[in-house]
């Protein structure tokens, strides 16, 4: 604040009436708490912000080296502030030993239409453990969110709840620990019982590492049965619905079939640009919506991709320019490995004559030519194969484009290949196929 003094802005006379009186109560990662003054408090609070906000805010900024938020509060406000700081810090104690990322949480995760249906059903039993969604089966393919809602439930239940006890573990530390408590003995599998039967609310997640293992799928069953008839909560996710679980026991399998079960599907087009619109908000980065646009366009398989990408741009930035916003060729620099944009080409039929004849050293003149010596006509014939095989052009067409008349010829090209890869599958060779192999990648890339 004695900076300010000396800012030709503010005359001394301002100085000593509003900011001198100014004590920093308390700091964080990310904002300063500012005491005001009983007087000042009482006649000019919204003054001082309205007039000085930015003036403290830039004078911290100048000697701390970091951006925080303001925040002012009253001398009477000091007890509720205590309070409320101290109960916050206790919630991040219990998320701490409840396991979980304190990224992760409702206010975080966006909800689409590959969603919307498990984040409701996510919600209802993180409020009420009576509902009909405990305990609750999540299921999904990888990256689609499925630990972020799980550690988003516990991170409720522990708001709303503030006695309760909460468990969030991986289905691997889940096995090791039963691993361990069989090597130490009776007292050990005790004590680890006691910790799992001893809870509100259970979240295992990936219980696919855990089907097939049979103590630790017993010791699973176990607590799961004593939860379940506690009125506990119980949370799980898995790769795949129970139903496709093939070495599960039964009563474990009639055991999920209690609870309910929702799938969390992949985000489309305008779900995955809400996240990553969202990401940006959370980090103060500013991406243009063009890059934005290309990233959510071109990285569609999982969010755990899309967030990779999402890094590498950010990332990338940050290393060339640090003063300015991304363009969006240095996001197609920073993504080069991850997309592949001739993916999205279509593979014509003049690109695979082309790889064809600058891998067999031949003019592309000589490869559509009526040249029928073997070392030509046999690429040729490669060149029909592999038209058939990646294109959706007709028997005509790669004619026309080899220049030939009949689509016979193209026939026939193409049974000569299928009866050599054949006759080399059958001698347990793969000259050939290693071949096609090479040059389809050679096409596609
Ligand atoms: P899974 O457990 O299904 O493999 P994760 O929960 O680990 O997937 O999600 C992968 C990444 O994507 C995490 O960083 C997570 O925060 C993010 N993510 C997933 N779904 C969402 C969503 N709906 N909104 C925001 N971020 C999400
Ligand atoms: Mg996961």
């Amino acid at each position: 604040l004695e900076m300010l003094k000396n800012d030709f802005e503010i005359k001394p006379v301002l100085f000593k009436t509003f900011i001198e009186p100014l004590k920093v109560y308390d700091e964080d990662d990310d904002k300063v708490t500012i005491l005001l003054d009983d007087d000042v408090y009482q006649h000019y609070d919204s003054y001082i912000k309205e007039k000085f906000y930015t003036f403290i805010k830039n004078s911290i900024e100048a000697v701390t080296g970091k951006s925080y938020s303001l925040d002012f509060i009253s001398k009477e406000e000091l007890e509720s502030y205590d309070t409320e700081k101290n109960e916050n810090n206790q919630l991040i104690e219990r998320a701490a030993s409840a396991n979980l990322n304190p990224n992760y949480t409702f206010d975080t995760f966006v909800v689409g239409p590959n969603n919307d249906f498990i984040a409701a059903a996510a919600k209802a039993v993180a409020k009420d453990p009576n509902t009909d969604w405990n305990p609750l089966f999540i299921y999904g393919g990888v990256g689609l969110g499925k630990t972020h809602l799980m550690h988003s439930i516990a991170h409720s239940i522990l708001e709303n709840q503030k006695d309760a006890r909460v468990l969030y573990v991986t289905s691997e530390q889940f096995t090791n620990e039963v691993i361990e408590s069989i090597k130490e003995g009776v007292l050990a599998s005790t004590k680890l019982r006691k910790k799992y039967r001893n809870i509100d609310a259970l979240l295992i997640d990936d219980i696919q590492f855990v089907i097939g293992k049979e103590r630790t799928e017993e010791e699973f069953f176990h607590t799961f049965n004593d939860l379940y008839q506690a009125g506990k909560r119980i949370i799980i996710s898995s790769d795949r619905p129970p139903k496709d679980f093939t070495n599960i026991e039964d009563r474990i399998k009639s055991r999920f079939g209690n609870g309910m079960m929702a799938e969390i599907n992949p985000p489309d087009y305008e779900t995955r640009m809400a996240i990553l619109k969202k990401r940006c908000e959370l980090e103060h980065e500013h991406l243009s919506d063009e890059i934005l646009d290309y990233i959510a366009t071109n990285v569609n398989s999982n969010i755990r991709e899309l967030e990779g990408a999402y890094k590498k741009v950010t990332a990338l930035n940050k290393l060339v320019n640090v003063n300015t916003e991304a363009t969006l060729d240095i996001a197609k620099n920073a993504l080069k490995d991850i997309i592949n944009p001739n993916v999205k080409n279509v593979i014509t039929i003049d690109s695979i004559i082309d790889v064809v004849a600058s891998h067999y050293e031949l003019s592309i003149d000589q490869i559509c030519s009526a040249n029928r010596s073997s070392n030509v006509a046999y690429p040729r014939q490669i060149a029909m194969y592999l038209c058939k095989q990646l294109t959706p052009a007709s028997l005509k067409e790669i004619a026309a484009k080899l220049g030939k008349k009949d689509h016979s010829t193209i026939l026939h090209g193409i049974k000569k290949i299928e009866e050599d890869l054949e006759a080399e599958k059958k001698a347990n060779k793969n000259d050939l196929s290693n071949k096609l192999d090479v040059i389809t990648k050679l096409i596609s890339s």
